[in-house]
């Protein structure tokens, strides 16, 4: 690379080898950088389960040169519907077959989270300039103005050009530049996949599908061609929750569930074994830039789920992160300015809306009457140019234009 401006042999160091460090990892070697990703897991993989994709997603895999390879693994869906827990009637339905592809340009669809993670690192691992350290947990980062050093567990120095903190929700980055504390929503959520001759008959719609109730939803759809099905439950916990991961038990969920039609019932009865997530996220911020470190993913936005967006978002940063280091021939401190200004709005449009989703989602008594009212007989035109903002991203419009 010889248009890098200072100490070029250096590698990009990344932290955190999820879906956005990877993504990011993929995006800096295809521009010719040595990457290093800095992992604390023993190995790179991601958790067992599905995750829903917006055609962002898909305009992001194309300018990271795997869009065909997702493609292939991903289940394009007709449609995203919603009804209501308590009596099974429909709430909404918005079409994504052939007339919302033609809008976006890409589908709507859902996919294994490994196959996302496993299409990103075949990519990058093509390339042959990355390189990957797993067991090292960062603890620490040091910046001169010309190099960025990392210390992990061992004490042991990584040095970079730069370094993008893409160590999801619990950022260790974000820790020490912004410190900000996050905000536990109270909101605990169950995931399971389950074998397609496990999952209801009457179930197995090609839809990313919901059913909400009060203070709970509960979400399905089909993972890899319909051999398996994603089930996602999500509810206010009565206990004062603390941000993380534990085991789960069948009897907590159903005790949240007790007023919900049988038919959506039927999936809190069928997977063997829970795991249980209590979630937070953190209100936006207007910086996560500096110097020669960024932030990128989780660690610069986390969100709740609500809006199925916090993977697509890590796509677009790291496809953003390339653009701009493109468009400030690679003077990195400009191009992480240029790349946290292109980000930070719509991110935190993200998250507020996510809240904000939630709660409709959650409606009880008269809000609930409220919200099933709200998208009756809407055509889905309307549907479309309400999701332009979120879905519309496309590389050629992803850095700020000031
Ligand atoms: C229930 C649920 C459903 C969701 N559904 C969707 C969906 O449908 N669509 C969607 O787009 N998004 C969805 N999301 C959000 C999505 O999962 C995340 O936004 C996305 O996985 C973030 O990726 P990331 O790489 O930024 O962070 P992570 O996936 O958290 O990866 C961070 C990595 O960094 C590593 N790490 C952490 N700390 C350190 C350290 N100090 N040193 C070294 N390594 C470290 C971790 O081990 C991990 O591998 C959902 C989230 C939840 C909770």
């Amino acid at each position: 690379m010889t248009n890098t401006l200072i100490d070029s042999n250096l590698p990009v160091l990344i932290a955190g080898g999820g879906i956005g460090g990877v993504a990011a990892a993929l995006s800096l070697a295809r521009l010719g950088y040595n990457v290093k990703v800095l992992e604390q897991a023993p190995q790179l993989g991601e958790i067992g389960a599905g995750i829903q994709l917006g055609p962002n997603a898909f305009a992001a895999f194309d300018a990271l040169g795997i869009g065909e390879l997702a493609r292939g693994r991903a289940v394009y869906t007709e449609e995203m519907v919603m009804h209501d827990a308590l009596d099974e009637r429909l709430v909404g339905r918005i079409p994504t077959g052939q007339a919302f592809r033609e809008r976006f340009g890409n589908p709507y669809a859902v996919i294994h989270r490994a196959d996302i993670h496993n299409s990103l690192l075949e990519g990058a691992q093509a390339l042959g300039n990355i390189e990957t350290l797993t067991g090292t947990h960062i603890e620490r980062v040091q910046q001169d103005g010309a190099i960025v050093t990392v210390y992990d567990q061992h004490g042991r120095a990584h040095q970079g050009q730069a370094l993008i903190g893409a160590d999801g929700v619990k950022s260790v980055v974000r820790q020490q530049y912004v410190g900000d504390p996050a905000r536990v929503s109270g909101h605990v959520v169950y995931r399971a996949v389950v074998e397609k001759n496990d999952f209801p008959e009457d179930l197995r719609w090609n839809a990313a599908s919901i059913w909400v109730g009060p203070n709970y939803h509960l979400v399905h759809y089909p993972l890899r061609g319909g051999e398996q099905y994603n089930v996602v439950v999500t509810f206010h916990s009565r206990e004062q929750e603390e941000w993380g991961v534990r085991e789960g038990s069948r009897e907590e969920v159903q005790s949240y569930y007790r007023d919900c039609c049988p038919r959506a019932h039927q999936l809190i009865d069928m997977p063997k074994s829970w795991k249980r997530w209590a979630t937070a996220d953190r209100d936006p911020i207007g910086q996560w830039s500096f110097g020669r470190a960024t932030l990128l993913g989780d660690a610069a936005h986390p969100t709740l789920q609500y809006i199925a967006q916090g993977a697509c978002m890590a796509l677009e940063d790291a496809v953003t992160l390339g653009e701009a280091l493109k468009r400030c021939n690679h003077d990195w401190p400009q191009a992480l300015q240029l790349y946290e200004r292109s980000r930070i709005a719509r991110t935190a449009r993200v998250v507020l809306s996510a809240r904000e989703m939630g709660r409709i989602f959650h409606a009880k008594g008269v809000e609930r009457l409220v919200r099933n009212e709200l998208w009756k007989n809407r055509p889905p035109q309307r549907f479309y140019d309400a999701m332009e903002w979120l879905y519309g991203w496309t590389v050629k419009n992803c850095l700020a234009q000031d």
